[in-house]
């Protein structure tokens, strides 16, 4: 689907891709969901489907999604949890009215409120999934991107624990290539 917009990059984990779609924090940031539309597209490949979305709510969005990034990042650093993000993680937890269902197949899918609160009911069932992350309920580890320009809190579900970049395609990609060519003008110099 070409937009026009930076594409999205989605990850499995449902609350660390949402705080993925404002990338490179600490260069140039790239913002994912510049408009409502964007925010219902991105909400629509999550299984969370809604009708409309306003300014105010795309705003609200934002404001969870920068809380989630603070406490990941305070909770993958050990510090203690910044009371704001907490406040506001919870406030939206508390906000949505989301239903789990329980598929004929044995899936799961999310069933939002009324049409007006469907950005709400979505964006409590990802302040909900952030809660299970950094309380450590699910199996897995809350890490920082090891790019300077990223440092995005990602939750790294490898057997190891040991995965550097909250992305493989982009952080992980770059960075190998800068040591490619930082090794190949070390060689060019020694050569001299
Ligand atoms: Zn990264």
């Amino acid at each position: 689907m070409r937009t026009g917009f930076p594409d999205f990059r989605l990850g499995s984990v449902l609350a660390t891709s949402f705080t993925g779609t404002l990338s490179e924090r600490h260069g140039t940031p790239v913002e994912r969901i510049p408009t409502p539309q964007r925010l219902i597209d991105w909400l629509a490949v999550y299984g969370l489907a809604v009708d409309s979305c306003t300014t105010a709510q795309l705003e609200f969005a934002r404001e969870l999604r920068e809380s989630i990034h603070a406490a990941a990042t305070a909770a993958a650093l050990q510090d203690s949890l910044p009371a704001s993000a907490v406040h506001v993680i919870n406030d939206h937890s508390t906000r949505g009215r989301a239903a789990a269902i329980l598929t004929p197949e044995g899936g799961r899918r999310w069933q939002l409120g009324d049409p007006a609160s469907g950005v709400e009911d979505a964006l409590g069932v990802i302040a909900a999934d952030a809660i299970a992350v950094i309380a450590g309920e699910r199996d897995g580890k809350l890490a920082l991107c090891a790019s300077p320009t990223c440092r995005a809190a990602f939750f790294d579900t490898s057997r190891s624990r040991t995965r550097r970049w909250c992305d493989m395609n982009t952080c992980g990609n770059r960075e190998k290539k800068a040591r490619f060519y930082a090794s190949r003008r070390m060689n060019h110099t020694a050569k001299q």
